[in-house]
């Protein structure tokens, strides 16, 4: 073994630590007369082989695993795009009440009537916030929200007769779920420029539509974080050609209590619960990607939706569903957590939130513009981008400023998104950070914009101190290795 160095990180968290015969549990004994199995095939004819260590080892497992991770509830998080948002624990506490978390989807109707009535009510809420009153809360994410709504589009021209309708116009701009959505809802995408301030270009957009238009799909706030400024007359545009208007409204922190999609002539949008209704989201975990309509489509939502009769829920289809989208309800612990949000910030504290949330992505952009090439001029909404053009002419990009954020104890920004900026930085502070929060990262990024003439290597080699330093995120994606294999059968073996 080696000796340890004092100091050091104990490596042995990243190694091999089962060891034949080290048990952590004890089973009870049995205490039921053996019984032969009904099938032996069923049985395996193996040990299964699992990592055999003690609990103690276990529990410094994770726990030092948990220190490697940033997390919301260590350190902030400015993720533009995602959201990440304090989720307050007493929603945790209220997703895993058992009437909640230890129900079953078969369970019959009358023995769940809480929870549907959760869900019944969670869909108004949603309707009243987004001007959409058709909602389904059953997509398990905003891309399958996505999926979800460019289905019912599809549904409803094909109800019409009206064939002929193909073409998603999405703008360049777009978070790139939406053109994938789109080609796999069997869509042909057709991309609309933005204008040099990065609206989108209306002009090009009138060129673009024609009766082959199914549906333009816009977010609001744009990735850029602004407000569409001519979106009454690009609704207006979109509906004379006969197409429809999708929001993607994945982020809604900046329009809660003050705009509603619907009044600004959308017809169907998605809203990503996990990001703008609390739930701890990141790493893949679950989320919620409720898809809203008009009145008009509503005959076509997925199924199954809940609906009241009197005192009663109950779980029926629309009339045209364009069916399932997944198994069962949605993502159920998700929709409590979304419903005791909305609950607990109520009416008066949803605009609040949109308030606030875009205060702070001002005080940020105003503060950092001259220096990282923001747009000094123009308000935005609940995130703002950078464009450190100047730092990439001095050898330092976009990727080394984020690397050397963490060394701060601060997440990244998202980077090099929406595409069209140059080296983008996109910073979303969210509501739920304190000014002083925002003014600290406001000094480490003065402080890193001085380093970068001063020492630049510091940037170059950043991060220092994490755990990891720069990765093969490419090959972490495409080659995941996530659970514990025993040593003899290499990767290959599954
Ligand atoms: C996050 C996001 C999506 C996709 O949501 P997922 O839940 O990750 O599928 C779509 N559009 C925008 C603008 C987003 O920010």
């Amino acid at each position: 073994m080696n000796v340890p160095v004092p100091g050091e990180i104990d490596r042995r968290l990243l190694n091999e630590r089962s060891v034949p015969g080290r048990i952590g549990l004890q089973m009870p004994g049995l205490d039921v007369p053996e019984q032969p199995l009904p099938d032996a095939g069923l049985l395996r004819s193996q040990e299964a082989r699992l990592p055999e260590v003690s609990q103690p080892e276990v529990v410094r497992y994770f726990t030092a695993l948990s220190r490697m991770n940033f997390s919301v509830d260590t350190n902030f998080y400015p993720l533009g795009s995602c959201t990440m948002k304090y989720n307050p624990r007493v929603n945790e506490e209220l997703a895993f009440l058992p009437g909640m978390a230890g129900i079953h989807p078969h369970q019959p109707d009358e023995t769940v009537q809480g929870a549907l009535q959760l869900i019944w009510e969670l869909q108004s809420d949603l309707g009243e916030i987004t001007g959409l009153p058709g909602v389904c809360l059953g997509p398990l994410a905003g891309a399958q929200g996505e999926y979800s709504g460019l289905m019912i589009a599809r549904a409803y021209f094909a109800d019409r007769g009206d064939t002929g309708r193909t073409v998603a116009l999405i703008p360049d701009s777009a978070h790139g779920t939406n053109p994938a959505s789109a080609a796999m809802a069997g869509l042909e995408v057709v991309t609309v420029p933005s204008d040099a301030q990065g609206n989108v270009d209306v002009e090009a957009l009138r060129g673009l539509v024609d009766q082959r238009t199914c549906v333009f799909m816009l977010t609001l706030p744009s990735t850029l974080g602004l407000f569409e400024p001519n979106i009454l007359e690009i609704t207006g545009i979109v509906h004379q050609a006969g197409g429809l208007i999708y929001a993607d409204g994945a982020n809604l922190n900046a329009l809660l209590g003050i705009v509603k999609l619907g009044d600004l002539g959308f017809d169907i949008a998605h809203s990503n619960l996990h990001k703008t209704f609390s739930t701890p989201h990141g790493g893949g975990g679950p989320g919620a990607g409720p898809v809203l309509v008009s009145d008009e489509l509503a005959p076509f939502l997925p199924t199954p939706l809940v609906t009241r009769d009197g005192d009663t829920y109950r779980l029926t289809a629309p009339e045209r569903s364009i069916g399932r989208v997944n198994g069962f309800h949605g993502s159920f612990g998700v929709l409590v957590r979304a419903y005791a949000y909305i609950r607990a910030v109520g009416v008066e504290g949803m605009r609040q939130v949109a308030e606030n949330a875009i205060i702070n992505a001002n005080y940020i952009r105003v503060a950092l513009s001259d220096e990282f090439g923001g747009d000094a001029d123009r308000i935005c909404m609940h995130e703002c981008v950078f464009s450190p053009q100047a730092q990439k002419a001095k050898g330092v990009s976009a990727l080394d400023i984020s690397k050397r954020l963490i060394d701060y104890g601060i997440h990244p920004p998202t980077m090099y998104f929406p595409l069209i900026v140059p080296e983008a930085l996109m910073v979303e502070p969210t509501e739920t950070e304190t000014k002083d929060t925002l003014d600290r990262f406001i000094a480490v990024m003065r402080q890193i914009n001085r380093e970068i003439d001063e020492d630049p290597d510091l940037l170059h080699d950043a991060p220092h101190d994490a755990p990891n330093t720069r990765l093969d995120e490419a090959g972490a994606a495409r080659n995941p290795y996530l659970r514990w294999q025993p040593d003899e059968d290499s990767q290959a073996a599954d």
